[in-house]
């Protein structure tokens, strides 16, 4: 029998690289946005097909949380666009940067829309997919390890263990207004799972907290907040629900920030492989 073409006449494996490029990857085709996800900030947490892109795009349009250092991957030549907040500017219009995607793919650009984490998750991608629909663009989505997972991994977090929890739940913390949004059922919320993982939190992290105990949740419960997931400035925090306010009003936690409440926490003190004494790789 033949071997594997990935291994060499000598019996050894080819070189990483070496089988990244000859693996099939769909082609890129000008005219065409992929819609894909960064992960959530270390550079090795992208996918095969994230790096693909990157070496074939003619155009990045990247977000304020993608990690620069994954930028260093494209291709010489290929132009890059910021799509985030600028130095206390308001971010650019959501509207812009869908008509920006349009307009550049109309020019027959193969566009970049990289995002950070996962393109589905909080991420507005759903929207800008809509839009692109609309105008008869053809587009791809590149899913990426979203910060509500890979961050918790990254603080020895398990978001599951069947000694702790059978479901998780994902919420924000933030609307369009900025304001606590009004249509998650906090009530409903605040029992339904023994742990809640909460996207861009910090800022209404106070009334949170409030709804979720004035729903029946224990003010004891562990609430951890993870900043800088994944990068080397990474930051765990650990307060309890009922201690919330006290610990905003002497800590002002980094952001991005993942807040996760519940009993996962414990996992911490065995699984901490990143920042404790398990940590071998600063850049990870
Ligand atoms: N699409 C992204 C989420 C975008 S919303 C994803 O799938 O991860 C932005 C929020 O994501 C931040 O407010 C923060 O809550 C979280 N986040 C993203 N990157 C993070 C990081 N490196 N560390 C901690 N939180 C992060």
């Amino acid at each position: 029998m033949d071997k594997p073409s990935k291994i060499k006449a000598d019996g050894t494996a080819h070189s990483g690289f070496a089988r990244l490029d000859s693996e099939p990857f769909p082609a890129f085709e000008p005219g065409w946005v992929w819609l894909v996800g960064a992960g959530p900030g270390a550079p090795g947490l992208m996918s095969l097909l994230c790096y693909h892109a990157l070496q074939s795009s003619d155009v990045v349009v990247y977000d304020a949380l993608v990690n620069p250092d994954i930028l260093k991957w494209v291709r010489p030549g290929t132009a890059l666009e910021y799509a985030g907040k600028r130095g206390g500017k308001p971010s650019a219009q959501q509207r812009d940067i869908t008509l920006r995607l349009i307009e550049l793919a109309e020019a027959g650009k193969r566009v970049l829309r990289l995002k950070g984490g996962d393109p589905f998750m909080f991420g507005r991608g759903g929207e800008e997919c809509q839009h692109l629909v609309k105008a008869g663009i053809p587009f791809r989505i590149v899913p990426g390890i979203t910060a509500g997972i890979g961050g918790l991994a990254y603080a020895g977090l398990p978001a599951t263990h069947r000694d702790t929890n059978h479901s998780v739940i994902f919420l924000t913390g933030h609307d369009a207004s900025g304001k606590m949004p009004a249509n998650v059922n906090w009530q409903a919320v605040a029992t339904a799972s023994p742990v809640i993982v909460m996207y861009m939190a910090v800022k209404n992290l106070d009334e949170i907290a409030d709804a979720l105990i004035a729903g029946g949740r224990d003010p004891d419960d562990t609430v951890t907040i993870i900043s800088h997931a994944t990068l080397p400035g990474q930051s765990v925090a650990h307060t309890t629900l009922g201690a919330v306010r006290a610990f905003l009003a002497s800590a002002e936690p980094a952001t991005p920030a993942i807040v996760v409440l519940g009993p996962i926490a414990e996992w911490r003190e065995v699984l901490d492989w990143y920042q404790g004494a398990l940590r071998e790789n600063p850049v990870g």
